[in-house]
């Protein structure tokens, strides 16, 4: 079976204040993380029919990253995520001649005070300019991320965001919204956040107008044009293998987890590698399909597993079986984690 390729790459220009992800301001080792990375690569079986780079920002180390591009397989899918702040056109379209052919950029927002009050490196101009940038570089499919519940941002701001995704028009849109997560500069801070209600109004006003643009949304935080769905990240979802290469990466083999310790120079050292292994057993594994795979909207096919469960979850309207398939309804998807905490 084909498996799915990601690499981490753990390095940043800047740090945001909300970020918890590893990643590393010192670029300093850039070039010999990308030989490790490479090596780790030569030393792996089987083939990959998507691949993934993310991070950190990956496009902050340029040249190296094109090099990592050219030394990886030639995937159906291949996604390089971009921060609109360190692209121009010269390596935009160095990585699409050297595999790249899914771009996806780390926007957040369209609105000037929202980004800074994220700490981001970019502005809405540049966001703007690099997705002309990569459609010029020749990239078609292009994701957008856009980020909710952020400070600041109003009903009102969030439209202007999304009005100038509909003049861009990417095929993708990711929309997560912001968790304040513990040891990060911004727990604990009083931050200008837009109320409960208001964060909800947000996300249905997201859920219709990506939907009218035509980007349906097939998983929780994803909308996509029909075919251009993230075939990577739903290996995630369906419980496909995945190897994750670099620090910080997790991999799934099936029946395996694994993940690489967040340290670069243990990285370089050849060590901190397939840490916290852990067997999925029988059990575990239907657990997590149900868990995972109904973050799809399309959801997962139904064969009577978990009946109190499942019985409960569709008595309150949060889940619904149709054709064999078990899915969320429209009130499950706003209710997801109620639905998410009966299999996990
Ligand atoms: S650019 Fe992304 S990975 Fe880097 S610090 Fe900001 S949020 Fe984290």
């Amino acid at each position: 079976m084909n498996k799915g390729l990601y690499v981490h790459i753990p390095f940043c220009l800047r740090k945001c204040p909300y970020c918890d992800f590893y990643s590393l301001t010192d670029r300093s080792t850039a070039a010999a993380y990308v030989d490790a990375v490479i090596d780790e690569y030569r030393s792996l079986d089987g083939s990959f029919d998507t691949v993934f780079i993310g991070g950190g920002t990956p496009t902050s180390i340029g040249g190296e990253l094109v090099r990592l591009c050219e030394a990886l397989p030639k995937a159906e899918e291949f996604t390089v995520e971009a921060n609109p702040g360190t692209v121009d056109l010269e390596l935009l379209k160095s990585l699409r001649e050297a595999g790249a052919n899914r771009i996806s950029f780390g926007v957040q927002s369209f609105d000037d005070r929202e980004l800074r009050a994220l700490g981001r490196i970019h502005s809405a101009a540049q966001a703007e300019e690099a997705v002309l940038l990569a459609r010029r570089a020749g990239f078609e499919n292009i994701s957008v991320d856009l980020m909710l519940a952020i400070p600041y941002q109003t009903v009102g701001s969030v439209k202007k965001s999304l009005d100038k995704i509909r003049e861009l028009a990417p095929v993708h849109v990711s929309a997560y919204s912001l968790i304040i997560e513990e040891g990060t500069p911004f727990y604990g801070k009083r931050l200008p956040l837009p109320s409960e209600d208001e964060e909800r109004e947000i996300y249905w006003l997201v859920q219709r107008f990506l939907e009218a643009m035509g980007l349906k949304q097939y998983e929780i935080s994803n909308f996509a044009l029909a075919g251009m769905e993230c075939r990577h990240n739903i290996k995630y979802w369906t419980l496909e293998p995945y190897i994750g290469l670099g620090a910080a990466a997790h991999s799934y083999n099936g029946g395996r987890r694994y993940s690489n310790a967040p340290d670069v120079a243990a990285y370089l050292l050849g060590e901190g590698r397939e840490l916290d292994s852990e067997i999925i057993t029988g059990e575990e594994q239907l657990r997590e399909k149900f868990w995972l795979g109904l973050r799809m909207t399309g959801g997962i096919p139904y064969g009577g597993e978990f009946p109190e469960a499942v019985e409960k979850l569709t008595g309150q309207g949060l889940l619904e079986i149709a054709d064999g398939r078990l899915r969320l309804t429209r009130r499950g998807i706003d209710l997801a984690n109620l639905v998410f905490m009966e299999f996990v």
